[in-house]
């Protein structure tokens, strides 16, 4: 197969290039891993402009991640010059913000309207059930939160919740309150960007009507792991078969690595989309360019013992390249150090670039250990979730001024930060005005005016400092902006004055490197440009624009867009002109702040080495994977392992990491772990069973995991006595050893003897200590001797950490 015609499509095999030149009809694409969905995904509408089948205005493209987004934008660039800020890619949420910035007046928002993460979303949350006197026992927060959105994620407000006991109308009436709360604060949640675009499609024709002449293309990247209100405001923005409708669905996906069920994915989206829209073209994708046969091989044979697949194949032409590594350790402490060495020699002997490797773990809480060693090594490493830049307290209080600056109707904020550097607001005077507020239905800010005495004076300079500064900063750039508020709030002396405060005013000045960023990234200049009516998007009227003028671009960028006059009245459809908007860059860089909080700004552009969960590593490639807690209970996660759809839902995540690797796999297991407090003697995880041994190098022996499980445990599962064993023999042994030695007794073994006489680097639980860059401390825990002896201590400001004694330089304060 040659195909010559474009060189967009030179690149492509036969498969690929059906896929990429469709007509334009709803079509599926279902293929493996590294298979080039994305790359078709992309190719596709970098053809489509080419061929002047759309305008970049009649693209939109869902990916997963903010991440996955941009790289697909500058990819495009990289392909063809056109302005892909026209084009809406993004992920669900992005879109659906973009989709209410346009139309806030229609979907009952202020236009300032303000994102809660989901940190922010359980602290409105505990401030409600302050509020209600609700019983924190009986319905913690946390499970509320989980509640709400659950229901938002199923499509549902209060009053379509099926009730049918008391707890369950309890919790249906909070919501309902929370919902007022919010709506009286002008902040949306998550769920709510995605519940309230649907909304507004389904109840607003002349919306609904104007997206679906709009949009031509729509390409929906992960498509397995889209949710049942995903799906449907998809079908309200392309209209199924017969509704008179004209864009074009390409999905493309894979159900192997459907790994989003526990948040509400459905892979029957796939079946439902092929089944509702008609879909004639489904293509299939079997060639692997990622990996090297031993992995992909590895990959095959692990996912070959789930039962519930659509079933593909996968092959490669790399040929085997190295055997896929099997390391066992100790421990979790002994498998980070190796770690470190490890990467040392894949950098330093095998030429590995660092950001070209990943540690992948199942659970947050693994990271810290290898976090640990890496610092301690003094090794480049980057964090994918975990504690995000965007979510560190000292960066939230800066954002929390800059987002009442924006909305001052926005009571998170205001609470955040009223007394924030201390200004003798006291928690009295807050809940004086709290119940003023609300004996007056008005937000927090309007309510100061009526409050009284010295409280009420500091209240009220609290309100005109906010107010000033909104005005002084009329005008200025975003770091000018970021400045001069740091500066006038108190904020950064406010750290610079504590003891250990360096690092959060790092941290500060890094916010404003990171809105500078933004700003030469997204082309902004200076805030409230007054900018020339917007472009026309009508797809009739445009052509495909290639020659994009830098105002052009600047009015393009929407994330956040602030309509123009009144125009949003919507009673013509002509007149709406969702790219036809400006907004203020601090509007565009908050709104960048909610929604790409994972995406670490901090360090980007260093060299170092990837830290994230499976989960986080959806879709990306790296030369080296590392996965490490190759363990039961943790890999396959214990919640997982006593339903079958669980356990298969926790394979395929492991084949989302297996394949994430192009030339290097380390699989990597450790005999005992400390985890929650607690240390485990772990049996290694089923799923080293389930590969090819003819792909595997085992580095340590191979034997059962901990090897001393003693009797209660029967005896492990026989050493390698399973291991020659088929798939089949393996599922109808599994059983008998999971019930007797899976047990918890066996899992969660007692904590390792604690030492009686103080060993002689003379720190022990209860002991106050002093780190150089993590300040004061208290040991919670020490375990281990001599180079192995660590400590588990307690720092205010940094969390709970486990240092390694021999290197961390703790002194007993
Ligand atoms: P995943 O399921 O992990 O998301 P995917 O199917 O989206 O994978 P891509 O990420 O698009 O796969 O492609 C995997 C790798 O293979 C990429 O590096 C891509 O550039 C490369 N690739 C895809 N198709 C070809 C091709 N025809 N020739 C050369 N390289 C290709
Ligand atoms: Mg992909």
């Amino acid at each position: 197969f040659q195909n010559t015609s474009s060189p967009l499509l030179a690149q492509l095999n036969e498969e690929q290039y059906r896929a990429v030149a469709l007509p334009a009809e709803h079509a599926l694409i279902l293929a493996g891993a590294g298979s080039g969905k994305t790359r078709v995904l992309t190719t596709r509408i970098a053809w489509l402009l080419q061929t002047s089948q759309v305008s970049p205005g009649g693209i939109l493209a869902v990916t997963f991640t903010n991440k996955a987004a941009k790289e697909m934008k500058l990819r495009l660039q990289s392909m063809l010059p056109v302005n892909v800020n026209a084009m809406w890619i993004g992920t669900f949420h992005g879109l659906c913000n973009r989709f209410l910035r346009a139309h806030y007046q229609l979907a009952g928002l202020p236009q300032t309207f303000q994102i809660l993460d989901t940190q922010d979303q359980l602290s409105a949350i505990k401030r409600l059930c302050k509020q209600f006197n609700v019983d924190e026992d009986r319905f913690p927060p946390k499970q509320l939160q989980y509640f709400i959105s659950g229901c938002k994620e199923d499509g549902q407000r209060p009053g379509d919740v099926t009730v049918r006991d008391d707890e369950t109308r309890r919790k249906v009436e909070l919501y309902q309150l929370y919902e007022e709360q919010c709506q009286r604060e002008g902040v949306v949640d998550f769920g709510e960007l995605m519940l309230r675009s649907y909304e507004l499609l389904r109840d607003n024709v002349h919306v609904r009507e104007h997206y679906r002449r709009r949009f031509r293309h729509i390409l929906v990247d992960e498509f397995q792991d889209t949710n049942k209100l995903q799906y449907a405001w998809l079908k309200l923005l392309v209209g199924l078969p017969g509704e008179g409708s004209e864009g074009a669905i390409l999905a493309v996906g894979d159900d192997d690595q459907s790994i989003y069920a526990f948040r509400g994915a459905r892979v029957g989206n796939m079946a439902d989309f092929v089944r509702e829209f008609q879909v004639q073209h489904q293509i299939k994708l079997e060639q692997n360019y990622r990996s090297y046969s031993n992995i992909l091989d590895s990959a095959n044979h692990l996912i070959s013992h789930n039962k519930t697949r659509l079933g593909k194949t996968l092959r490669t032409t790399q040929g085997a390249g190295e055997p896929v590594r099997v390391v066992e350790s100790p421990s979790d402490f002994a498998e980070a150090q190796w770690l470190v060495e490890e990467l040392r020699q894949l950098v330093k002997q095998d030429g590995f670039e660092r950001k070209e490797v990943a540690l992948l773990y199942r659970s947050n809480a693994q990271s810290r250990v290898l976090e640990t060693a890496l610092f301690n090594a003094g090794f480049p490493y980057r964090v994918y979730g975990g504690l995000r830049f965007f979510e560190r307290a000292e960066i939230k209080h800066a954002l929390a001024y800059l987002r009442l600056m924006e909305n001052p109707n926005d009571d998170t904020s205001f609470l955040r930060v009223v007394n924030f550097p201390p200004r003798g607001i006291g928690a009295r005077s807050i809940e004086q005005l709290q119940d003023a507020a609300r004996v007056a239905g008005c937000s927090l800010h309007d309510a100061v005016s009526a409050t009284t005495g010295k409280a009420g004076a500091n209240l009220a300079a609290f309100v005109a400092m906010i107010d000033v500064l909104r005005e002084q900063t009329e005008g200025m750039t975003l770091r000018e902006i970021i400045d001069l508020v740091l500066d006038k709030t108190g904020l950064v002396n406010h750290y610079r004055a504590e003891k250990e405060g360096a690092d959060r005013v790092e941290n500060l000045e890094e916010l404003v490197n990171a809105a500078e960023s933004f700003v030469t990234q997204e082309g902004f200049g200076r805030s409230a440009v007054a900018l020339p009516q917007a472009l026309s998007q009508s797809p009739a009227s445009q052509g495909l624009n290639m020659n994009v003028t830098a105002s052009e671009a600047r009015q393009s960028i929407s994330e956040s867009p602030r309509l123009f006059g009144s125009r949003e009245d919507g009673d013509d459809v002509n007149e709406f002109s969702e790219d036809g908007v400006i907004m203020s860059p601090l509007a565009a860089f908050l709104t960048h702040a909610s929604l790409e909080a994972g995406d670490n700004q901090a360090q980007a552009g260093e060299d170092a080495v990837q830290l994230m969960t499976v989960h986080a590593s959806k879709g990306l490639e790296f030369d080296a994977v590392f996965i490490t807690g190759l363990e039961e209970g943790l890999f396959p996660h214990e919640n997982a392992m006593n339903d079958f759809d669980g356990l298969e839902e926790e394979r395929r995540l492991m084949y989302v990491a297996i394949t994430r690797a192009r030339k290097r796999l380390y699989l990597s297991h450790s005999q005992t772990r400390m985890l929650h407090g607690q240390t485990r003697y772990n049996l290694k995880s089923r799923f080293l069973e389930e590969l090819p041994e003819e792909c595997l190098k085992w580095v340590t022996p191979k034997n059962a995991g901990f090897s001393n499980l003693g009797s209660s445990s029967g005896g492990g599962f026989g050493g390698g006595g399973a291991w020659g064993q088929t798939p089949a023999q393996n599922r109808h042994a599994r059983p008998a050893w999971g019930q007797s030695s899976l047990s918890t007794e066996t899992y969660k073994s007692p904590p390792l003897p604690v030492q009686k006489a103080e060993p002689e680097h003379g720190i022990s639980a209860g002991k106050n200590v002093f780190h150089n860059k993590f300040g004061e401390g208290k040991v919670l825990a020490v375990e281990g001797t001599g180079t192995d002896a660590r400590a588990q201590v307690n720092f205010p400001r940094h969390g709970v950490k486990w240092l390694a004694l021999s290197v961390a330089k703790l002194t007993v304060v």
